[in-house]
Order: structure tokens, then sequence, then C-alpha cells
């Protein structure tokens, strides 16, 4: 048996590294080009005025991507994290109401509800599609709750009917995080519009990007409105226009240019067979990971499909004896990095990011001022509880059963991932000998 590398053995492959991440080619260098030659990098102005909504590739872009995920109307911003914090604004949230999200997500999700003087509550996940579920919801729902954030985890689509049908019987918004979900479907129907308001991102890592980006949509004409308003300086424009809600019409600078929207065009073209690639090339992982006892493919129900932003998998410690942590390290050392991300190490992970409820902001309760607002708000009737123990699901997937990896993306070929195969079975076979070194630990 071939001795595993992190112990002094040979590795299954170091070089060539891995190929770098790469989705833009010819097409976005000529429309960027063409945006350069036109002079006019950005067309907003913000004043109610006809270039209060931007410019002709703004409005373009998204036209198309709404039109492509089955959406009335779309909005284009400058990150889905401006995308997030407008949503929960357009949505009304305010000091004294409480929003539902997981804590297993990026800082966004949560954040979105802070920004807007409200209050996030935890929501524990299913443990096999790592999503919130209309059961996990329903225990946090208090007279508080205004909203929910629905974030479709790691690409797959939370179960919306049961949240929507809970949603309207206690009349509650919600706002989908389509981050890592674009043209996903759900019972045949893309995500993003099964809630008022659904939001992408756009950003280097994501399925396709504009470097920083994002497109909202929404099929609600007033919430379109509102959306636009916030992104774009609302208190300034709010009396040209005669605007009669100004619940949180305060406003930012949400905006997108016409170079990121021209590249979004491109881009847009593209995604569905980047997205099909990731499908395939998670096809070709699982089938070569069978017979890896206590490597757990993550469930996706027939009604759903996957965009494998990142693919999860289940680790057993309880079946190979071996704690998580072992492993990734042994599979670590039997790969290269990749190129473009070398300084992150080998694209396989223990976890996701760390538990949004353990983390600084949460664990102190300082938010805004000296005052502590929102959580101490005098607003605020609710106890905020981010204790550690609030969401076993998603304490022991992140603690000691999820491993995520990376060697799904485009372009890794077969030949990549042939070699990634190869590692799990090596580290797999040598489950005796970690098991043993874990003894002597
Ligand atoms: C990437 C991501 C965001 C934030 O996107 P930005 O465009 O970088 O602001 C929000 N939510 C989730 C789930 C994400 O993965």
């Amino acid at each position: 048996m071939a001795e595993l590398a992190f112990l002094g053995g040979e590795p299954i492959r170091k070089d060539p590294l891995f190929p770098g991440y790469q989705t833009i080619g010819e097409e976005e260098k000529q429309a960027v080009a063409a945006v350069l030659d036109s002079g006019v990098l950005s067309r907003y102005l913000g004043t109610w005025h006809e270039d209060f909504l931007g410019g002709t590739q703004v409005r373009k872009f998204e036209e198309a991507w709404a039109e492509v995920h089955g959406a009335r109307f779309g909005v284009a911003m400058n990150s889905a994290t401006s995308g997030l914090y407008a949503a929960a604004a357009a949505a009304g949230l305010g000091p004294g109401d409480e929003m539902i999200v997981t804590p297993y997500t990026m800082t966004s999700s949560a954040t979105a509800a802070l920004v807007n003087n409200a209050v996030p509550v935890f929501a524990d996940i299913d443990p096999e599609t790592f999503n919130v579920t209309a059961e996990t919801v329903r225990g946090k729902i208090t007279e508080r709750t205004k909203a929910i954030m629905v974030v479709h985890i790691f690409g797959l689509p939370a179960d919306m009917d049961p949240i929507m049908e809970l949603a309207r019987e206690r009349g509650l918004l919600v706002i989908e995080d389509c981050a890592q979900a674009p043209l996903t479907r759900y019972k045949g129907r893309h995500v993003g519009t099964f809630g008022h308001i659904g939001v992408f991102s756009l950003n280097y890592h994501k399925h396709i990007h504009t470097g920083e980006g994002s497109v909202v949509v929404t099929d609600d004409e007033g919430l379109c409105e509102r959306l636009q308003l916030i992104r774009n300086h609302a208190e300034a424009v709010v009396e040209g226009k005669g605007t009669a809600n100004l619940i949180n019409m305060i406003g930012f600078n949400y905006r997108l240019g016409e170079i990121e929207a021209a590249i979004g065009l491109c881009q847009l073209d593209k995604a569905q067979g980047l997205i099909d690639r990731r499908r395939d090339n998670v096809a070709f992982l699982l089938k070569g990971f069978d017979g890896l006892d206590g490597l757990v493919p993550a469930k996706v129900p027939g009604d759903r499909e996957h965009a494998y932003y990142l693919h999860p998998l289940t680790y057993r410690p309880d079946v190979t004896g071996v704690p998580r942590d072992l492993v990734v390290r042994a599979l670590r050392a039997e790969l290269p990095l990749t190129r473009l991300r070398e300084q992150d190490g080998v694209l396989i992970g223990q976890g996701y990011v760390r538990p949004l409820h353990l983390q600084p902001l949460y664990q102190t309760l300082v938010g805004y001022g000296e005052v502590g607002c929102p959580f101490k708000c005098p607003h605020y009737a609710g106890t905020p509880n981010y204790a550690k123990g609030i969401c076993p699901n998603v304490e022991r997937a992140h603690e000691t059963t999820l491993i995520t990896h990376e060697f799904m993306r485009p372009p890794m070929s077969h030949a990549d991932m042939s070699d990634a195969i190869d590692a799990f079975h090596k580290v797999w076979d040598n489950m005796k000998v970690l098991r043993r070194h874990e003894d002597a630990r």
C-alpha cells in the first residue's frame, strides 16, 4: 500500500497545479472595449430623471437576467451584499423586527437585518440538504418576525413550497439569497422567483461573475421601485418622484457600472453551460468516490437541481474511526494547489464558514454605537440568543461531519478529477494507518 504523503510518502500529484478558475474570454474583452469606446462607463443620475435607472448596458443586463430566471423585474447592484441590504430595506425591516436566517451562510445574509436595525434569529438546517426547512423556521417565529431570508446554500434550492406556505400563513416576507444558485430550479421554476425578492451574486468566486456585482429580482412592481430608489440615493430622489412610502428611503449608492453590466451579459450567455459542466463533474467525482465508506453525498431531492457552488459531502467519523481533520490533512497532502488561488491551499475544506452565531458580532452584541443597537435597542422587545447549541445540526456539520471541495469547478478536466479521486481512495485505503496515527497523537 502506498504511503500517505503527509507521513512522508509520494503524493498522488503535486505538479502541475490544478487549472485556475477562468470564465472570461474574447466576448467579454470585446464587450468591455465597446463600453470604453463609448466613453460612458456609468450613466446614473441620483435625482429623479430619465437616467435615474442607469445606462443602456445596465438596463439590458437587468432585463436579460430577469427573463432567463422567469422574473418580472431585475435590479442590478454592485454586490449581492448591497442587494441583500437593499432587499431587507425594501421589505421594510426596521427597529424591533426580527428576520429568520440560517447561521450557515456568508455573513451578509444575516447582516442584511442588522443594517436595517433589525435582529437576525438563527434557524437550524436539515443535516442532509444543509438548508433551513419550514419546520426549523416555524419554531423561531415570534410576534416580532417580519421576514425570512432563505439561503440556497452550496447551490441546492431549499424546500420552498412549505416555506412559502408558512410565510403566507404568518404574513411574512421572504427574501431568497440565491448567491450560490443562479439558474437553478425547484419544481421546474428558478429560485429567486418563489419569495418576494431574490438576490444573486456576481463576485469572482461565483458560477459567473462581473468582478463584483449582483442582480436582484422581484415580481412586485412596488418592491422593484423601492429597490431602485435604495440603490440610487433614495432621499435625494423621493421628493421629485413623489414617493409616498418613505420607510427605509434613506438610500445608498449600490449602482452597477456599464462595464460590469456588459460583462454580465456575456457571462449570462455562458451560465447554463458552466453550471451543467459542474453537474457533470460532480457526477464523475461521485462515481469515483463510490465504495468510500463513511463518505455520503449530499442529498439532492428529485424535485430540484443543484448548482454546486461548493460540493458538500457528509463525513462519518463514526464509520471510519478517524476524525475529519486528519482525513482532510491527509487528502491535502496528496493534491496540488490551484493556479490563481495558490494562497488558499488545496481546495478542500472542513465545513464551510464558522456558524455566524458563534462569530464576534453575535457573541459580543456590540453592533452600532456604544449602546449596542440593534440588539439592545429599546424598540426591540426580544432577547437575542446566540449561544452555542442553538443550531445543533449546523454546529455538527461545521465541526465534525461536513467536507466541502471545489474540484468540480471548470476547467477541471477528467484527468484532474481522477487525481482527486485517487487521493480519496489512497487515504481511505490507509484508514487503519490514520487510526494508529490518531491514537499516537
Ligand atoms: C457570495 C455570497 C454573498 C455575497 O455576495 P457579494 O456579491 O460578494 O456581496 C451573499 N450570500 C451568499 C450565500 C454568498 O455565497
